[in-house]
């Protein structure tokens, strides 16, 4: 059957693509290690199970709720931000939708005119860009200094800056590098999209997925007017390991987030009932286990990055403060192994190592490959000693 020319133009989500990749494999018998997608290998916490199989059974769950979330859930989310005596935001300022990816879809939907001009960290996360095509949007790409994990300063967002920018996308913690903004760094930007009025998209999806003493980070502790500029895009999965249940929310203006909600009753409908409650929970009652996981993460983290640093023509030029990720230019390892490309020697990786990464072409830097520490320890360890054992059998 004859398919849209929209979705001819539609790219694959690159990490979803990997992590297919490496069940097929499993599937077929390959003893696969996959560090593919970005999710917690945690079980859900007990106490949020418990909430969610307590609304099905009271049958609390079984109906449709308001389509941008039930109150009590956004003003959960609400109350999560700033402190007791001062609430940044009210439940009207709050968008829950079916998980941060179809929050962020429905977030460019609304806010892009055709041509609009999206200002894009490189590396960026797949969707962003093509999300923002979808929204006949055009990205606009810009590179921080490798050396300062990538990271913007206001000359390089004045050098793409023009009459049609009308957003930037800020992902901090970052994926796919880990790097982490600090509250100083932040603000540079948010006062340049103040004074630049650019909205700025704060994807704070592994905001609390942050090592080593490392402060964790928000728009929303900056200035009035800095949040006032802001749309915070987070939600459930990465933290509470909850990425199945596909809660994800928008926070900021009204009007924006009105028109998150009058799209989603045409787009969407509901995010699922159960999956709310499980939410509410998972704010309301945080449990010990949420800070045990972080800290878990942590250590992986600094082993995963000492054992890369061990592998031949792997370079990462900085250490990842943040979420679940090495990033590392592989270029130089491909070009000691005979490959033609970082993309050849990535397949090469999964046919004869059965190791499987993403590609850092669709991160928008072909040189690089993405690898998630968010697995057992010993799993990370036996990927990376085989892919040194590969790179060096072909010296
Ligand atoms: N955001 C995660 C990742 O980058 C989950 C997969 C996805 O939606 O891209 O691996």
């Amino acid at each position: 059957m004859k398919l849209s020319k929209r979705i001819q133009k539609v790219s694959e989500s690159a990490t979803l693509a990997a992590a297919q990749k490496a069940k097929d494999l499993k599937k077929q018998g390959v003893d696969v290690i996959s560090l593919t997608v970005g999710e917690s290998d945690f079980p859900t916490p007990e106490y949020i199970d418990q909430a969610a199989i307590a609304s099905i059974k009271d049958h609390t769950a079984d109906h449709y709720t308001a389509v941008n979330g039930i109150l009590e859930l956004r003003q959960t989310i609400a109350d999560s931000y700033g402190n007791h005596s001062d609430h940044y935001y009210t439940a009207d300022q709050v968008y829950v939708g079916s998980g941060v990816k179809t929050v962020l879809f429905n977030l460019f939907q609304v806010l892009l005119n055709p041509g609009d001009e999206v200002i894009l960290p490189v590396p960026y996360w797949v969707s962003f860009a093509e999300q923002i095509k979808m929204a006949e949007g055009s990205p606009v790409f810009v590179q921080g200094k490798e050396e300062d994990g990538f990271k913007l300063t206001k000359e390089d967002l004045d050098k793409v800056y023009s009459e049609k920018t009308r957003a930037i996308v800020l992902n901090s913690p970052s994926n796919p590098t880990g790097m982490v903004y600090s509250k100083d760094e932040l603000e540079e930007i948010g006062e340049w999209a103040v004074e630049k009025d650019v909205v700025i998209i704060a994807d704070e999806i592994y905001k609390r997925l942050v090592y080593n003493g490392r402060e964790e980070v928000s728009f929303s502790d900056l200035s009035s007017e800095i949040r006032e500029q802001t749309i915070i895009v987070d939600g459930v999965s990465k933290t509470y390991a909850m990425t199945g249940w596909r809660i994800g929310y928008a926070l900021g203006n009204k009007e924006v987030m009105k028109a998150l909600a009058k799209y989603a009753s045409q787009a969407n409908g509901n995010p699922a009932a159960v999956s709310q409650y499980a939410a509410i929970a998972a704010y309301k009652e945080e449990a010990d286990e949420v800070e045990k996981m972080v800290q878990s993460f942590e250590r992986r983290s600094n082993e995963a990055y000492q054992l890369m640093k061990t592998i031949p023509g792997f370079y990462l030029a900085t250490k990842p403060e943040g979420a679940f990720y090495l990033f590392p230019d592989v270029s130089e390892a491909a070009k000691m192994t005979g490959y033609e490309s970082v993309d050849e020697f990535s397949l090469a990786l999964i046919e004869e190592a059965h190791v499987v990464s993403v590609p850092g072409s669709s991160f928008g830097l072909a040189d690089y490959l993405r690898f998630s520490y968010a697995v057992e320890e010993e799993v990370f360890a036996e990927g990376m000693k085989r892919i040194k054992d590969f790179i060096e059998s072909k010296l």
